[in-house]
């Protein structure tokens, strides 16, 4: 299992662009780099899970969901919705594109299919695709599974209605909310973004947990009444218990669907788990799919570091989330932007700096790399020797390195360093690292 893995910048924004109903908690503008940092490095040690999963879960506890059969292959689809139809008499049912990402259906990852062979087509259409959505940058996701789902907006007695909810942490308050509104469906970061009051909060007391006139206030809200209000307050209710109970970090159910028989039940499922709780679920921990995941930072997960990718230009090997921050802040002071998050941790050794190195060079945008280690338990010197047997074993690293290292033994790490022949810079001032990092970038254009 991974370590505590921030969520920074360019992948945040990615991330951060996945619940961006979120922005209204954290509308960051105009705050220094460095709090961002700490708040995307508080708000984001979530692990995702697709949505087949998501709803497998939330059915386990008796929250009702669209059914649904995974299927690889357009054979495999074409079963499911025989199955569907043996035991639910589903006639129609609806493909989907299963990645680590909302708005498939934007992109053209769910789509209705009324006979076999529309399953048939449909899935192959869609199994293999590359699907680009509003969350998953211009270079799209890789889709290898879909879900087969039951149609659940058959026609019926009543209209059927489309509703948003969300379960999250407040981290203002400490407490739990659950977040809802009439306007359901996929359009719901527009109605945050436009219509924000349309957007109702229901905050929930740890002592006692959900109550049952808060559920009911949920259900009236939205404007239920009768089979489908008593069905949504049961909904709500096991949603939360569900939440509570698996630590998730995030449940979004949009869209929460009334179906024309007044059911209420999730046709979609964005489950977001807390890692830091993972050793308490290791069933859940199990649902991790890293093929979705970066596969420099699933790399560096293995090697106990805590990596983010980013955009920039200067790699940075930093031990201490801290540290880490503040040198990414005088990265761009010097005028570089960072290649990435990396915090060796505390205990770093000659062989976490060479992990760190290779993952570092991984990278083709990085064009230096700034070492800034703090040597407190670790003894800088022993440091330093991991640099140069690093360096000297993965040899020719093409671009400059720039070494500061503070603390026990600075001077005879600096000296070690010196006398090492290697091309590397060696700085015990933070400032000095800085002006090199200037220097090397000012160089290299
Ligand atoms: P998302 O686009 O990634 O958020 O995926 P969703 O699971 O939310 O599905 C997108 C949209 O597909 C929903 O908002 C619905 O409008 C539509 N959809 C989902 N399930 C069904 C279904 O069973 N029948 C029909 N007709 N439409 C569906
Ligand atoms: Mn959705």
């Amino acid at each position: 299992m991974r370590h505590e893995r921030p969520g920074l910048v360019s992948t945040n924004q990615e991330r951060f662009h996945h619940n961006p109903i979120k922005e209204q908690f954290y509308p960051g503008n105009n705050l220094t780099l460095t709090i961002k940092y700490v708040i995307f490095t508080s708000n984001f040690l979530s692990m995702n899970i697709h949505e087949y999963q998501g709803k497998e879960i939330l059915k386990s506890f008796g929250v009702r969901v669209q059914e649904g059969i995974v299927a690889e292959t357009p054979e495999q689809a074409v079963d499911a919705a025989k199955k569907l139809k043996e035991d639910l008499n589903s006639d129609w049912v609806v493909v989907k594109a299963q990645i680590h990402a909302g708005g498939r259906g934007k992109g053209g990852g769910v789509k209705l299919a009324k006979n076999h062979d529309e399953v048939r087509q449909r899935a192959s259409d869609i199994i293999g695709m590359q699907l680009v959505t509003p969350q998953t940058g211009p270079e799209g996701k890789k889709v290898s599974k879909v879900l087969i789902a039951q149609d659940v907006y058959y026609p019926g007695e009543s209209e059927t209605k489309e509703f948003y909810m969300s379960v999250l942490l407040d981290r203002t308050t400490g407490r739990n909310i659950i977040m809802y509104s009439t306007e359901g469906g996929m359009d719901i970061e527009e109605v945050a973004e436009k219509t924000p009051h349309l957007i109702f909060k229901e905050e929930i007391d740890p002592k006692v947990g959900l109550q049952g006139f808060q559920a009911r206030k949920i259900a009236f809200n939205l404007g239920l009444s009768g089979a489908s209000h008593k069905d949504m307050v049961k909904f709500v209710s096991a949603l939360y218990k569900a939440y509570d109970a698996i630590d998730a970090s995030l449940f979004e159910i949009n869209p929460v669907l009334k179906t024309s028989d007044d059911k209420i039940l999730a046709v979609d499922a964005k489950v977001d788990l807390d890692e830091n709780a993972l050793y308490r679920h290791k069933d859940l921990a199990e649902l991790r799919d890293t093929a979705e995941e970066d596969p420099t930072e699933v790399e560096a997960g293995e090697s106990n570091l805590n990596y983010v990718k980013l955009d920039g230009n200067v790699g940075c090997m930093v031990n201490g989330a801290g540290l880490a921050m503040a040198t990414m802040d005088i990265i761009k002071l010097a005028g570089g932007e960072p290649a990435n998050f990396l915090d060796v941790g505390g205990t770093a050794n000659a062989e976490t700096v060479k992990a760190g190195f290779n993952i570092i060079l991984k990278d083709p945008n990085v064009k230096a790399i700034l070492i800034n280690i703090f040597g407190g338990i670790v003894r800088c010197d022993r440091v330093a020797q991991g640099v140069i047997d690093a360096y000297q074993e993965i040899g020719n690293i093409p671009v400059p390195i720039i070494v500061r290292l503070q603390g026990t033994n600075a001077a005879e790490a600096k000296e070690l360093i010196d006398q090492s022949g290697l091309q590397v810079y060696s700085a015990i001032l933070l400032k000095e690292a800085a002006e090199l990092v200037t220097k090397v970038l000012n160089e290299g254009k």
